[in-house]
C-alpha cells in the first residue's frame, strides 16, 4: 500500500530516471504526484458528433482515423489528418508539422480538442492545430474491433482529466500513473482538518477528493470541473490554503506571546520627530505614523507592513518610527535590497537626521573589510543609532548592541528565505514556541528577566508591491497592514509614450529640451540575468554613442551592477546633485532611487520588461513638481502580451491598475511567486479564482489557533498542527515557520 508521504518511485512505472524528472517539478511523493492536477477535462462520455458541431465551439472529438498526408503549399507544409465517424468527416490540419508525418494509421480511434472553424472556401468544418491523443491501434479481428478495446481503457467512454505535460511525460502517462497510485493508495489516509471545520465548508474525505478531482464520476457537472469547484476540488483547494493559513495564524499569535519593547511615545519624542520632517506629512502619512506608534507603544512586538505606491513617501515614515526606537535609547536596522537604495537611504538619513544628532552608518557587503570591522564595533557598542544596510546586515557577524526596531524596505524584492532570517535575527521564532501545546492559549513564557527593554525588536516592512487588501491581509496574515494610499501634493501625473527605434532622434530632442529647461533625464536599458554579458555590452554602447555623438556637449553618466561600489555611489551622487545631466542605467535603478529632479526617463527595449518593473522603473520620475515624461522604446517584434503591457503603461499610472493587470497576464502563480511577493506558490490553489475560500480557511484557521471549544477538541488542534509543519516544511520548504 502506498501512504501520501511514500517517494514517488514506488508507485509503478517510475523508475529513479522519471523519479528525477517528477523531482525537478517538486513532485517527490505519492502525495505529491496526487496534487498534480488535471488543467482541463475532456468529456469523452458524450463526444460531440462531427455532424453536430459548430463553427466556433471549444469541442472534443473521439473518431477513427482515415486517412493523413503532408502537402506542400509555397509558404509552409502542412499536415493533413481526416477523422471520421461512419459517414461524416471532419479535417484537421497542422502547420509545418513535418514531424506528424508517420504518426497516424488508418483505423486508429483518436480524441481531438481544438475550436471548430468553417473553412472560407469549402464550408467545410475544420480544427487547425487541435490537441490529439492516438486512443488505441486499430484491431484485425472483426467489427468495431478498434472501438471496443479503447473503450476499456482509460481515454474513453468518460470524462477524461488532461494533464500538462512534464518533459516526455505526457497526459497519457500521467492518467495512467496517477491511476495505478489511487489504485493501491493506503484507504486510511489521515483526516488532519477538525471535523467541525469540515462540516461547516461540508467538505468531503481527503480519498473521495482525490479520486474525484483525477476521475471525476459521470454525473459531475462539467461547468464545475473546468472552474475547479466540484466537491472534489474545493476540498483539495481548502486543504491547501487552511494549512497555509494555520501556519500563518500561528506565527500571528506567537509573536503576540513574545515581550518586545513597550516604547515610549511622549511629547520629548514628538517634538523630535517634528524637528526632522522636511515637509508637512500627508493626511495618510499621518494616520499611517499613528498605527506604527501605537504598535511600538505596545508590550509584544510589532510586525506590520507598509504598502503604498511608489512615490507615496514611504522612507519618512520609516525615518520617523526610527526616530521613536532611538529616542527611547534603542538602535534601529534599515535594510534595502540593493546597495545603490542602501546608498541612498544613507544620504538622506544624513541630510534629514544628522543635524538633529543622530548617529547613522553604512553596513553594505562592499566596504573594505578594515572599515566594515570599524563599523561592526560602532554597532556592536552601540554608538551606531541607525544602522542602514543591504542583506550583509543579516551576516552572523554583526551584533547589535540593543536593537530595538527593524524596517526592511522593498519588502517584495527580498525572498521568503532571507525574510524569515531576518525575524530569525531579530529573535522571533524561537524553538519552544514552536508547534505544541505552548502555542495555543497561554502566552510563551520567557526568562523571568527580560524587562520591557530586552524584549524582541518591533519589525516593520516596507512595500511597493499593490495587493488588494483582502489579499494582502490574507496572504501576509502574520503582518498587520498600514496602507498609504496618498500622493504627496504638487505631483502631475506622468506622461507615458510610446515608440519605435526609428524616432528615437525625436525622442533625443526631447530630452535635449527637458535638460535646457534644468531637468535630468534616465536612459534605462534592460539587462537580464540570462543574458547580461552580451546585454551589459550593448549598454555600454549605447552609453558610449550617447555620450561621445548624440549628447556630446551634456554630462552623461552610466550606472550599471558590475561597477564597484565606490564608483557606483560616486555616479549616483553626482546624479543627485545634478552635475550629471542623463544618467544611462541599468535597472540598477528600479527600486527608490529619489531624484525628483529627474523628470524624463526613456526605457530602451521596454518590451522586455515585465509590467511591475516598469511601473518601478517609471516611479523614478514623477517625484517633483515639474511634468515628467516616459517614453517606452521598442525595438524589433513585440508580442501581443508586450504589446499588452505598454498599452497599460501608457494608460495609467495607477499601480493597483497595474498589478491587477499584471495579475491577469502573467497569472497570480509568478505574481505571488516566492520572488514577487514573499509567498510560496500554491500547488492547487489560485488566490485570485479562491479569494472566497482564502478568506474562509483564514476566519477557521483563527478560531482553530484559538483553542478547544465546543466544536473543535485538543486532540484535533493538535494533529492539525502537527500537519501543519509538515506540509510547510514539506511542500514551501520553510523550515522555520509555525
Ligand atoms: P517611496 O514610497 O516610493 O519610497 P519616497 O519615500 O522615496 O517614496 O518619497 C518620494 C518623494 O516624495 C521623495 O522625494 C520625498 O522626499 C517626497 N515626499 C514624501 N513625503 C512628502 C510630503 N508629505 N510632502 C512632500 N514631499 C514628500
Ligand atoms: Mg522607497
Amino acid at each position: 500500500m502506498l501512504e501520501l508521504s511514500t517517494p514517488v518511485q514506488y508507485v509503478k512505472g517510475v523508475g529513479p530516471r522519471i523519479g528525477e524528472v517528477l523531482a525537478a517539478k517538486g513532485i517527490h511523493t505519492v502525495g505529491d504526484l496526487l496534487h498534480y492536477l488535471p488543467f482541463r477535462y475532456e468529456d469523452r462520455l458524450n463526444p460531440r458528433g462531427i455532424s453536430e458541431l459548430r463553427p466556433g465551439e471549444m469541442a472534443t472529438v473521439v473518431g477513427e482515423v482515415r486517412n493523413s498526408g503532408l502537402f506542400r503549399t509555397r509558404s509552409k507544409p502542412i499536415f493533413q489528418l481526416t477523422v471520421g465517424q461512419g459517414r461524416a468527416r471532419l479535417r484537421c490540419l497542422w502547420f509545418n508539422a513535418t514531424y506528424l508525418q508517420d504518426k497516424f494509421t488508418p483505423g486508429q480511434m483518436i480524441a481531438l480538442y481544438g475550436k471548430v472553424e468553417e473553412d472560407q472556401r469549402s464550408r467545410e468544418l475544420q480544427i487547425i492545430q487541435p490537441q490529439f491523443e492516438i486512443l488505441g491501434d486499430p484491431v484485425d479481428s472483426g467489427e468495431n474491433g478498434a472501438e471496443k478495446k479503447v473503450a476499456e481503457s482509460l481515454e474513453i467512454g468518460r470524462i477524461v482529466p488532461i494533464y500538462e505535460a512534464i518533459g516526455r511525460l505526457t497526459p497519457r502517462w500521467f492518467r495512467r500513473t496517477i491511476r495505478t497510485a489511487l489504485d493501491n493508495l493506503t484507504p486510511d489516509l489521515p483526516e488532519p482538518i477538525p471535523a467541525a471545520v469540515r462540516a461547516h465548508l461540508g467538505l468531503i474525505s481527503p480519498r473521495a477528493a482525490l479520486w474525484n478531482v483525477h476521475w471525476p464520476e459521470p454525473g459531475e457537472s462539467f461547468d464545475a470541473l473546468q472552474s475547479w469547484r466540484t466537491p472534489a476540488h474545493i476540498r483539495m483547494i481548502f486543504d491547501e490554503l487552511f494549512f497555509v493559513e494555520l501556519g500563518m495564524e500561528l506565527k500571528r499569535r506567537q509573536q503576540k506571546a513574545q515581550t518586545g519593547i513597550a516604547f515610549r511615545l511622549d511629547d520629548r519624542v514628538r517634538a523630535a520627530i517634528k524637528k526632522i520632517l522636511p515637509f508637512h506629512p500627508t493626511p495618510a502619512q499621518k494616520r499611517v505614523l499613528k498605527e506604527i506608534a501605537a504598535d511600538m507603544e505596545k508590550p509584544y512586538p510589532m510586525r506590520r507592513l507598509l504598502q503604498g505606491d511608489v512615490g507615496s513617501g514611504k522612507t519618512i515614515v520609516g525615518f520617523e518610527a526610527a526616530i521613536i526606537a532611538i529616542e527611547n535609547g534603542c538602535q534601529v536596522a534599515l535594510m534595502a535590497p540593493t546597495e545603490i537604495l542602501a546608498q541612498q537611504h544613507y544620504f538622506s538619513a544624513r541630510r534629514i537626521l544628522e543635524n538633529a544628532g543622530y548617529r547613522i552608518v553604512l553596513l553594505t557587503g562592499s566596504l573594505e573589510a578594515d572599515r566594515k570591522r570599524e563599523v561592526r564595533r560602532h554597532i556592536a557598542q552601540g554608538n551606531a543609532q541607525l544602522v542602514i544596510g543591504t542583506h550583509a546586515l543579516l551576516e552572523e557577524n554583526v551584533e547589535f548592541a540593543k536593537l530595538g526596531l527593524v524596517i526592511v524596505d522593498e519588502q517584495h524584492r527580498f525572498g521568503v528565505l532571507q525574510r524569515l532570517k531576518l525575524m530569525k535575527k531579530s529573535g522571533e521564532a524561537s524553538e519552544e514556541t514552536y508547534v505544541g501545546t505552548a502555542a495555543l492559549g497561554r502566552p510563551a513564557e520567557r526568562s523571568s528577566a527580560a524587562g520591557p527593554e530586552t524584549g524582541e525588536p518591533d519589525v516593520l516592512v516596507m512595500t511597493a508591491t499593490p495587493i488588494p487588501r483582502t489579499l494582502a491581509l490574507t496572504l501576509y496574515g502574520d503582518l498587520d497592514l498600514s496602507v498609504l494610499d496618498e500622493l504627496p501634493p504638487g505631483r502631475t501625473p506622468i506622461v507615458t509614450r510610446c515608440g519605435a527605434d526609428d524616432e528615437s532622434p525625436k525622442v533625443w530632442e526631447f530630452v535635449r529640451k527637458q535638460v535646457a529647461a534644468g531637468h535630468q533625464a534616465y536612459v534605462v536599458y534592460p539587462v537580464i540575468a540570462e543574458n547580461e554579458e552580451s546585454e551589459l555590452k550593448a549598454a555600454i554602447k549605447m552609453y558610449r554613442e550617447l555620450s561621445g555623438k548624440i549628447f556630446a556637449d551634456l554630462k552623461v553618466g552610466l550606472l550599471h551592477g558590475r561597477l564597484d561600489a565606490e564608483l557606483k555611489e560616486q555616479v549616483m551622487r553626482m546624479f543627485q546633485r545634478g552635475e550629471l545631466q542623463i544618467l544611462v542605467a541599468t535597472t540598477v535603478i528600479e527600486v527608490g532611487v529619489d531624484v525628483p529632479n529627474a523628470t524624463v526617463m526613456v526605457i530602451e527595449h521596454a518590451e522586455r520588461f515585465g509590467l511591475a518593473q516598469l511601473h518601478q522603473l517609471r516611479g523614478r520620475i514623477g517625484r517633483g513638481a515639474a511634468k515628467s515624461y516616459c517614453i517606452l522604446m521598442t525595438g524589433g517584434k513585440v508580442t501581443e502580451e508586450g504589446q499588452r503591457r505598454l498599452d497599460a503603461m501608457v494608460k495609467t499610472n495607477d499601480g493597483f491598475q497595474i498589478a491587477e493587470l499584471d495579475l491577469e497576464l502573467r497569472g497570480p502563480g509568478e505574481f505571488f511567486g516566492t520572488r514577487q511577493a514573499g509567498m510560496p506558490s500554491f500547488r492547487v490553489a489560485n488566490i485570485i479564482r479562491d479569494a472566497q475560500l482564502l478568506e474562509a480557511a483564514k476566519h477557521e484557521a483563527a478560531a482553530v489557533i484559538a483553542g478547544p471549544n465546543a466544536e473543535i477538541s485538543a486532540g484535533e488542534i493538535s494533529r492539525a498542527l502537527v500537519h501543519m509543519r509538515a506540509r510547510w516544511q514539506h511542500t514551501y520548504g520553510l523550515v522555520e515557520v509555525g
